[in-house]
């Protein structure tokens, strides 16, 4: 089922979006500002902020101008916990200008006599005409509905054991708020549902007991998934095993940045999963070989980085001149044996010479032997033969090669 974020659609046969969220304090306008741009410019094509107290709630309209301003028209989502109810009503603006509403299930008293706050918000989203997340995290997981189920679930026949029917809840949570929020009179194609946890063989199991039990639209990803390489591999293993299932409609990377560290790496990584997946583009891919002892200076290493940050800085001019080159590929290889080879898989590739070879660098372009450069100017003249390839293949009218033959 698609959902319409603030034009951005999510789910059905439309492809998966990447989001992320800010984590400066909404209140400071001129903060977030700057964080959302800068996710939005990185790729993030939903950004989410914290509304969680009353400034946070009169800062959000400042915050969505400001973006129109610069033209930074990435869609706004409010993220709700205990008192998303009195927000919403007290403030309109705000729940007007925001694109989507998140609802953690845990902390508004769903299903109960005193569930008011749940079904205030939803009766927000009906009058401004919004969609919602209901966002299950099992950190904050509705007790009172574990207990429920826990004690079903021992007075069974063939008790189920703690962590399948803790899965079950969670799952459960999901499914019921959203069905509630259908009794409130909200569209099924108003709602997403997540439900997240922080294990990665947790996680592909909720997300397939949830994909198995609904077809709402489902926002995936693993929480609290840490810091550096642990984070990004956690988040890549859980993510590509639902993703190729095709469980999944947008996905958000949550990394723990280093201290001061880039909030846009979480962008980066969720492109990069959908990329190795091959089901969205968004850069040009550089496949380096590890290097062995075969090649034992860091040439080629430096070559590769370059490259690729080369190839990243130009994006934001390149997309918009360039259609479809973000599926370029280039190859940087240390030396001859898997070289030539792998070169001959991507639009350019590039050997250099390993340790005791002949000191040139073969170039193929599209397959082919194109050049063999030699001395210091290698790197420029690499980088001038991919920018004339890129002109040539991906530019609108013929363009002379600035690179020679042969
Ligand atoms: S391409 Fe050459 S340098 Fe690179 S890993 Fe293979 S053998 Fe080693």
């Amino acid at each position: 089922m698609a959902v319409n974020v603030g034009g951005v659609m999510v789910g059905g046969k439309h492809p998966i979006v990447v989001q992320s969220m800010t984590n400066t304090d909404t209140a400071d306008t001129t903060s977030t500002v700057n964080q959302v741009m800068q996710l939005a410019r990185a790729g993030s094509e939903l950004v989410r902020v914290t509304v969680n107290t009353e400034d946070a709630a009169k800062a959000v309209p400042r915050i969505v101008d400001t973006l129109d301003k610069f033209g930074v028209h990435v869609p706004i989502i409010g993220d709700f916990h205990y008192n998303g109810h009195i927000l919403l009503r007290k403030y309109p603006e705000c729940a007007r200008a925001l694109a989507k509403y998140r609802i953690n299930p845990g902390n508004v008293n769903i299903g109960r006599k005193t569930d008011d706050n749940f079904r205030t918000m939803i009766e927000a989203a009906i009058e401004f005409d919004k969609p919602v997340r209901i966002g299950v995290n099992w950190g904050s997981l509705d007790q009172q509905l574990l207990t429920r189920m826990m004690d079903e679930n021992a007075a069974s026949a063939h008790p189920l054991d703690a962590r399948e029917v803790t899965l079950n809840a969670i799952v459960a949570s999901g499914v019921l708020s959203a069905q509630a929020a259908e009794s409130y009179g909200l569209s099924r194609d108003k709602i997403i549902i997540s439900a997240k946890v922080s294990g990665v063989p947790d996680l592909i199991d909720v997300y397939r007991k949830l994909g198995a039990q609904c077809d709402y639209a489902l926002h995936l990803g693993l929480t609290e998934a840490g810091m550096g390489a642990k984070g990004i591999v956690a988040t890549a293993a859980a993510l590509s095993v639902l993703l190729q299932e095709g469980i999944g409609d947008t996905i958000r990377a949550s990394l723990t940045p280093a201290p001061n560290g880039d909030r846009t790496e979480e962008v980066l990584v969720s492109q990069q999963v959908l990329q190795s997946l091959e089901l969205r583009s968004f850069t040009p891919q550089v496949t380096a070989c590890p290097g062995c002892g075969r090649t034992t200076s860091v040439f080629f290493q430096e070559l590769a980085e370059s490259i690729q940050g080369y190839l990243r800085a130009q994006m934001p001019v390149w997309k918009g001149r360039y259609a479809g080159v973000e599926e370029l590929k280039v190859a940087v290889m240390g030396c001859v044996v898997n070289g030539p080879g792998e070169s001959k898989h991507a639009n350019i590739g590039i050997s250099l010479p390993g340790t005791f070879e002949e000191p040139v660098a073969p170039v193929y372009v599209d397959g082919r032997l194109f050049r063999t450069l030699r001395g210091d100017g290698i790197v420029q003249e690499f980088t001038d033969i991919l920018n004339s390839y890129v002109e040539r293949k991906y530019g609108l009218g013929e363009v002379a090669e600035t690179a020679g033959g042969h």
